[in-house]
C-alpha cells in the first residue's frame, strides 16, 4: 500500500449535504483541521433539492409556538417512537441554527415585518417553515459551502470512501477512512481519529425514488460494517405521487400542489377512486360525494376536503392497492388528471414547474393529458444509532448526522423536520469529533497496513472475476424485488420472500464482474454501491418482518393496526458474527422524563 495517497486530518467529514456542510463546520470552528469528502461534485447534495423548508418554532408568524409544541408535534408525527432527547434537543436550538444561516448570509423570504417568513406544513401545529420561495435546500447549502470556504476547510470531491478503518492496536477506535477518486480509480486514504457520516439515504434500494442516484446507503452500510448500529430501519417513507414514466424520470417529485389546484386521481378505467379508499379515522373531514369534493375548491368553508388530499400515506397506500388490483396504468401507475378539470392558461400559471417537468421530461402536456404516477420511496427514517447529545456512534471516534443517522424522526418524519435536523446535529457532532480528536494528545489511533490492503483487494475483486454477471442486472432486480416486496404495504410472507431474495442477490453480487479499468468506471463503482444497497435492504426487510403492527412509515396488511407493546421497543440492527448479513435485537425505548410526558396528557 506504500503508493497510496494519503492526508491526515483531526476530523473527516463523509458527505457534503447540509449535515455534512454544518459539521464541518462547527469541528472546523473548534480548532480541528477538518475535511469534507464527497461522491459528487460539491453543491450537488441531495440537500439542495430540498423545497419546502426548515421547520423551526421562531413564533414569526404565530407568537403561540415555541418550542414545546414543535416538540410535540415531532413526536407525534413520529409515533411516539422518535428518541425523545434528540427532539427535544432539535425542536429547542432549530431556531438558533435558522438565525445563525442568516447571519452567515442566507436570504429568506420576509413578512411584513421584515422577521422571517413561516410557511404552514403538514402535521405542524403553527405555520412554522422558514424558507427561500421553493428553493430553500439551495440557499441553505449556498450558505453553508461559502461558510466552509471561508474557514478554509478541504474538500475532496467526486471521491467514494469504501471502509472505515480502524485503530492498529485492536482496541476498535476509528482511524480514518478509505476510497477511491471516481475519474482516476486511484485509491485515497485519511487518517483521522475522528469520522462524521454525512451520507444521506437509502432510495436507490427502491425500484420507485425521489433520490439520486448517490443514494444507496453507503453511510448506513459502512457504520454496519465498523461494529456501530442502526434503528428504525422499517420506517421508509414514501411520496404519494411521483413520476413513473419515462424510466430516466421514475421517481421525481410531483408537487402535492397538483392536488391542492383540482388534480384528482383515476384509474385504468377512469374510476376516481378515492372515495373508496376514505379511512374511519378521517370520515368526518373527508367529503364523499364528487359534488361535494368539487365544491369545496372554491369554498372551503361549507365542504369538506376531497379525498385526494388525505394524508400522503394514506393517498400512496390506496394508489398501491389500485395498482395490485391490476387498475394501474400502462407504466404501472395510475392518472393524475388535471387537464379535464382545468383551463391550460390556470395550469401554466398555477404550476409552471409541475408544467415543464413533464413537457420536457416526459413530453406530456399536463394542460391536455392526465399524469402518469405512483408512490416513490423519499426518505429514510432508519439510520446509525447515537447517543442523542454528540451523535457519536457504538464505535469510538465514529459520528453519524443527517438521514444517515436514526432516532430523531420515529416512525415517521415532519416535513421541513430534516433541514433543521442536519443544522442542530451536524453542528453538535462536528464540536464533538474536534473535541474528541483534541482530548487524544498523544494517543492518537494508527491505521494498520493489512487493513488498507483488505480495503484495496476488496474495492478490486469484480476485476478479477471470470464469467460473472455484471452489476447492473443484479441493482435491478433488487430494486424491482424491494419495490414489490418491501414497499408501501408489508405482509409477513413476502416479505420473507423478500429476504430469500436477498440471499440469492448477495450471491450473485458475490460473483459480479465489471470491464474495462479504473478510470472513470460507473459499472466498477455500481458494483461497490451495490454491496451497500444489499445489506441495507436486508435491514429493512429483516426489520420490518420483525415488526408485527403497522406504525407510521411501516404499514402491514397482517397487523393493521399499531400495537403498544411495540410502541416501547426499537429494533436495533447490527452485523452478524461472520459479516455476511444482519441481526436484530429489541431494545426498550429511552424513558421520556415526566416533565416532557405532560405535553401527551
Ligand atoms: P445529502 O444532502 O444527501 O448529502 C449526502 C452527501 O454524502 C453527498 O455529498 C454525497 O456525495 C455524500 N456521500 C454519500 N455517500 C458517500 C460516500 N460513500 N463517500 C463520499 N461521499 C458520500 N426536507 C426538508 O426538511 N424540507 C424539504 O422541503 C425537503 N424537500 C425535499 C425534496 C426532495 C425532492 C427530496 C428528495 C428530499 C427533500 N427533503 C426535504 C429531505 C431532505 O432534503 C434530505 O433528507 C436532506 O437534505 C439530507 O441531507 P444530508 O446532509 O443528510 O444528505
Amino acid at each position: 500500500a506504500g503508493g497510496i495517497e494519503r492526508h491526515q486530518y483531526d476530523v473527516v467529514v463523509i458527505g457534503a449535504g447540509g449535515a455534512g456542510l454544518r459539521a464541518a463546520i462547527a469541528a472546523q470552528e473548534a480548532g480541528a483541521r477538518t475535511a469534507i469528502v464527497c461522491k459528487s461534485l460539491l453543491g450537488k447534495a441531495h440537500t439542495v433539492m430540498a423545497e419546502g423548508g426548515i421547520a423551526a418554532a421562531m413564533g414569526n408568524r404565530w407568537p403561540e409556538d415555541n418550542w414545546e409544541v414543535h416538540f410535540r408535534d415531532t413526536m407525534r408525527g413520529g409515533k411516539m417512537l422518535n428518541n425523545w432527547r434528540m427532539a427535544q434537543l432539535h425542536a429547542q436550538e432549530a431556531p438558533e441554527r435558522v438565525m445563525e444561516l442568516e447571519d452567515w448570509g442566507a436570504l429568506f423570504d420576509r413578512t411584513e415585518d421584515g422577521l422571517i417568513s413561516q410557511r404552514d406544513f403538514g402535521g405542524h401545529k403553527y405555520a412554522r417553515l422558514a424558507h427561500v420561495g421553493d428553493r430553500t435546500g439551495l440557499e441553505m447549502i449556498r450558505t453553508l459551502q461559502q461558510r466552509a470556504f471561508q474557514l478554509g476547510i478541504d474538500v475532496f470531491m467526486e471521491c467514494t470512501v469504501t471502509e472505515l478503518l480502524k485503530d492498529a492496536d485492536g482496541n476498535g477506535r476509528i482511524a480514518g477512512a478509505f476510497g477511491y477518486w471516481r475519474e482516476t480509480g486511484r485509491f485515497v486514504v485519511f487518517e483521522a481519529p475522528s469520522v462524521v457520516l454525512a451520507t444521506g439515504g437509502i432510495g436507490k434500494s427502491f425500484k420507485v425514488t425521489s433520490n439520486s442516484w448517490e443514494y444507496t446507503g453507503d453511510g448506513h452500510a459502512l457504520a454496519l460494517r465498523a461494529g456501530a448500529s442502526l434503528i428504525n430501519m422499517e420506517f421508509v417513507q414514501f411520496h404519494p405521487t411521483g413520476m413513473v414514466w419515462p424510466p430516466s424520470v421514475k421517481g421525481l417529485l410531483v408537487t402535492e400542489s397538483v392536488r391542492g389546484d383540482g388534480g384528482v386521481l383515476k384509474n385504468a378505467e377512469g374510476k376516481r377512486f378515492m372515495f373508496d379508499y376514505i379511512p374511519e379515522y378521517f370520515k368526518a373531514e373527508t367529503a364523499d360525494t364528487v359534488e361535494e369534493a368539487d365544491r369545496w375548491y372554491d369554498d372551503k368553508k361549507n365542504n369538506r376536503r376531497p379525498p385526494e388530499l388525505l394524508p400522503r400515506d394514506e393517498v400512496a397506500r390506496a394508489i398501491n392497492s389500485e395498482i395490485k388490483a391490476g387498475r394501474g396504468s400502462p407504466h404501472g401507475g395510475i392518472y393524475l388528471d388535471i387537464a379535464s378539470r382545468r383551463t391550460p392558461e390556470f395550469i401554466r400559471k398555477r404550476l409552471p414547474s409541475m408544467y415543464h417537468q413533464f413537457k420536457e421530461l416526459a413530453d406530456v402536456d399536463i394542460t391536455a393529458e392526465p399524469m402518469e404516477i405512483g408512490p416513490t420511496c423519499h426518505y429514510v427514517m432508519g439510520g446509525v444509532e447515537v447517543d442523542p447529545d454528540t451523535e457519536l456512534s457504538a464505535v469510538p471516534g465514529l459520528y453519524a448526522v443527517g438521514e444517515c443517522s436514526g432516532g430523531m424522526h420515529g416512525s415517521n418524519r415532519l416535513g421541513g423536520n430534516s433541514l433543521s435536523d442536519l443544522l442542530v446535529f451536524g453542528r453538535r457532532a462536528g464540536a464533538a469529533a474536534a473535541s474528541y480528536s483534541d482530548g487524544l494528545g498523544g494517543s492518537r489511533p494508527a491505521i494498520a497496513e493489512q487493513d488498507v490492503k483488505a480495503a484495496e483487494q476488496s474495492a478490486l475483486a469484480p476485476f478479477e472475476v471470470e464469467g460473472g454477471e455484471n452489476p447492473y442486472t443484479i441493482q435491478q432486480d433488487l430494486q424491482q424485488s424491494m419495490n414489490d416486496l418491501v414497499g408501501i404495504i408489508r405482509e409477513g410472507a413476502e416479505l420473507e420472500r423478500s429476504l430469500a431474495e436477498i440471499e440469492a442477490f448477495k450471491e450473485r453480487a458475490s460473483r459480479m464482474k465489471v470491464e474495462g479499468h479504473r478510470q472513470y468506471n460507473p459499472g466498477w463503482h455500481l458494483s461497490i454501491d451495490l454491496r451497500n444497497m444489499l445489506i441495507v435492504s436486508e435491514a429493512i426487510a429483516k426489520a420490518a418482518l420483525a415488526r408485527e403492527e403497522s406504525r407510521g412509515g411501516h404499514t402491514r396488511n397482517d397487523f393493521p393496526g399499531p400495537d403498544p407493546v411495540w410502541g416501547s421497543k426499537n429494533l436495533v440492527v447490527t452485523l452478524n458474527a461472520d459479516g455476511t448479513g444482519v441481526e436484530l435485537t429489541e431494545k426498550p425505548l429511552p424513558e421520556m422524563p415526566d416533565e416532557l410526558k405532560k405535553y401527551f396528557e
